[in-house]
């Protein structure tokens, strides 16, 4: 038994119930008690007793979308498009290896945890080699995060009229037959699962219609969750117009690829009857505002999305396109944009917790047990400090935190584990994974 005591706790539960002195009890894997005050005292005999007074306690939050591999080449293609950014990086994700990938995840996945992160996706769709699923959630396992890696895959390549350069891509056949050995082997459907799999197709440039049809066929008869790229910048609008005659959006509804089981990554460039179609089938998207602003792509109509009744979750996205690599940053970099669009009420502190915390569990189809801190929740929680140098004195502690996006992440805990303490990663060493991680790219730009 672990209680949580004396902090400001945020629950993000339906009504937003928040308790600026309260407790969080955790036995186990479970969230046991939360409420105002001090703990029950029969619930704090024997148990580990956590002072948070001065903290802010939050759900720990969920990365909707990313790409782990991108760890090793950050800094590539500063100042371009998505489609020269992607040109430039193909040829050396090409070569990628197991060790490389490992490192790679590994080194972000302990840096997103001290970023708060309890549970990520991973979107992994370059596979020069086949066992690179594999590394990435070994990596996840050493770390301690609850992991969901997308079996990506790419089957359209530059001389069938794709982007990427046909190297990089794979035969469907072959890609079906991995994604469904992969499901196979790593799927948990338990309701405590640290380990669920998503077939993902990568994108409308680099994947062909047959794939995007058989992998949702494929993820419908397996039970396991869709996710891929869309409505990213406009040059994949006009992509899609020559190509298909269609909208992303509109390329999606035919291929049956919007639904409940579905998430979509960036969904910048929406029509509003695209909008409508989202909410109308309970497709979710996720908001990835650093990288978007990295690329120039443009700003997400996250207000829209929000007020139709898309469910909205928050991504860090890929580290080549987003060098941070911290998910308590997209946050802050979710309400400036959303604010530079549409003014000050344009997205609240509350409402962008809710996006990474209960939105990203909608996202995964976690929300039953992600994404609040209710009794019979998983112990995923974030204690935040707010009593030093960075926050101390602030007067509204989810508006500081949520704005500042710097807050030294007292307490990490994913299925009740500790994962990091006073910004320590606890479960591996931050040194070993910097130094493995900076030698695998070494490698890389030496291949
Ligand atoms: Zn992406």
């Amino acid at each position: 038994m672990i209680v949580l005591e004396g902090g400001h706790v945020a629950t993000v539960d339906d009504a937003g119930t928040e308790y600026p002195v309260g407790h969080v009890v955790i036995d186990g894997s479970a969230l046991v008690a939360v409420g105002p005050g001090p703990a029950p005292d029969g619930l704090r005999d024997g148990a580990e007793w956590v002072d948070t007074t001065g903290c802010l306690v939050t759900p720990g939050l969920v990365n909707t979308h990313h790409h782990l591999y991108q760890w090793l080449t950050r800094g590539y293609a500063t100042d371009s498009t998505l489609f020269d950014w992607l040109t430039e990086l193909y040829p050396v994700w090409a070569r990628l290896d197991a060790d490389a990938v490992h490192a790679g995840a590994s080194a972000n996945l302990g840096w997103l945890a001290l970023s708060g992160c309890s549970t990520s996706t991973d979107h992994h769709y370059v596979f020069p080699q086949p066992n690179l699923l594999d590394a990435t959630i070994e990596a996840a396992r050493e770390i301690g995060v609850r992991f969901h890696p997308c079996r990506g895959s790419m089957d359209l390549g530059s001389s069938a009229g794709g982007l990427p350069p046909d190297e990089v891509t794979e035969d469907r056949e072959a890609i079906l037959i991995a994604t469904e050995a992969a499901i196979d082997r790593w799927h948990d459907p338990s309701p405590a699962a640290m380990t669920r799999i998503a077939v993902a197709p990568c994108s409308p440039f680099s994947v062909t219609a047959e794939l995007m049809r058989e992998a949702a066929e494929l993820a419908r008869s397996k039970g396991v969750r869709l996710h891929t790229h869309l409505a990213e910048t406009a040059d994949e609008d006009e992509f899609c117009q020559q190509t298909y005659g269609q909208t992303p959006a509109e390329y999606l509804a035919e291929l049956d690829w919007l639904g409940p089981d579905v998430w979509l990554a960036h969904c910048v460039h929406l029509s509003d009857s695209a909008i409508a179609s989202l909410a109308g089938t309970g497709t979710a998207v996720a908001h990835c505002p650093t990288s978007n602003g990295r690329l120039g792509a443009g700003s997400a109509r996250v207000r829209d999305l929000i007020d139709a009744g898309v469910p909205v979750g928050l991504g860090v996205d890929g580290a080549a396109s987003n060098e941070a690599g911290r998910l308590v940053d997209e946050l802050r970099s979710a309400m400036v944009v959303a604010r530079l669009r549409g003014g000050p009420q344009a997205l609240t502190a509350r409402e962008v917790l809710r996006l990474a915390t209960g939105g990203g569990a909608r996202c995964l189809g976690r929300e039953a047990e992600l994404g609040s801190l209710e009794p019979g929740k998983l112990a995923d929680v974030a204690v935040w400090r707010l009593d030093e140098l960075g926050q101390a004195g602030g007067v509204d502690p989810v508006f500081c935190w949520a704005f500042s996006s710097s807050a030294p992440l007292r307490l990490l805990l994913v299925n009740g584990r500790a994962v990091v303490a006073e910004s320590i990663l606890l479960t591996a060493d931050s040194g070993r994974l910097a130094r493995e991680a900076a030698a695998a790219g070494a490698r890389l730009v030496g291949r």
